[in-house]
């Protein structure tokens, strides 16, 4: 899953930033409100964690600004006050939820959680594919009841796939919402995570759940009828 975090404080950006990515987050950062359009447009983020108080344009204008531009992905809002006037203007701009500064940084989790839980179709905390589980809170994975041990990396690139079990997801998506915007296209990283995640997840068993479609992508599927892993 990939942030947006728009936050012009160094030290706090850096500190949120560092925090997000420990809980294996892809993390883009903006330092005001005109980085944070632009960005937003290009890049394909599951959520956006914004500043109210931003150079060139405020949280506020920024919300507007991408929700009459058409993007409805969650933004938590972040407002220095405990001003109610900040609550609701940032509600009515197009805000899904905001939180008080200074706050705890579990509840930014907690409500990251929630947000990305939202964002399609209710989605489960422990998503299941056959013996496989995914536990999206603990960040624990399983298969057949033994642990498996993930990297931060690896376990993002699990959870996105997981959340689109039995769909092929491109090499490009998986760029988009498991790396951030260093990451450079023509390397070879996305196969060597892949072969990886396959190994941890996958060897010793008879049926293969991380399977390749040449030239399309990856797909995590039980469906027998795929088996060409
Ligand atoms: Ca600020």
């Amino acid at each position: 899953m990939r942030i947006l975090l728009v936050e012009d404080e160094p030290n706090a950006a850096r500190m949120l930033a560092k925090g997000l990515r420990e809980q294996t987050y892809a993390v883009d950062v903006a330092a005001d409100g005109e980085a944070a359009v632009y960005q937003a447009g290009v890049n394909d983020y599951d959520l956006i964690i914004l500043d109210v108080m931003l150079p060139l344009k405020d949280g506020f204008e920024v919300c507007r600004d991408l929700r009459a531009g058409g993007l409805a992905i969650p933004i938590l809002m972040l407002t220095a006050r405990d001003a109610v006037q900040d609550r609701i203007a940032g509600l009515d701009t197009g805000a899904d939820d905001y939180l008080i500064k200074p706050f705890d940084f579990h509840e930014l989790l907690a409500r990251v959680r929630a947000l990305l839980r939202r964002g399609q179709t209710l989605r489960p905390e422990v998503i299941e594919i056959d013996g496989l589980s995914i536990d999206t809170r603990a960040r624990q994975v399983r298969r057949d009841n033994r642990q498996i041990e993930l990297t931060a990396k690896e376990y993002a690139l699990l959870e996105y796939l997981a959340r689109r079990a039995g769909e092929v997801v491109s090499r490009s998506e998986i760029a988009e919402h498991v790396w951030e915007e260093n990451f450079d296209p023509f390397s070879n990283l996305i196969e060597v995570y892949v072969q990886r995640l396959r190994r941890k997840i996958d060897e010793g068993y008879a049926l293969k759940l991380l399977r390749t479609r040449r030239g399309e992508g990856y797909m995590l599927t039980s469906a027998k009828e795929d088996s060409d892993a």
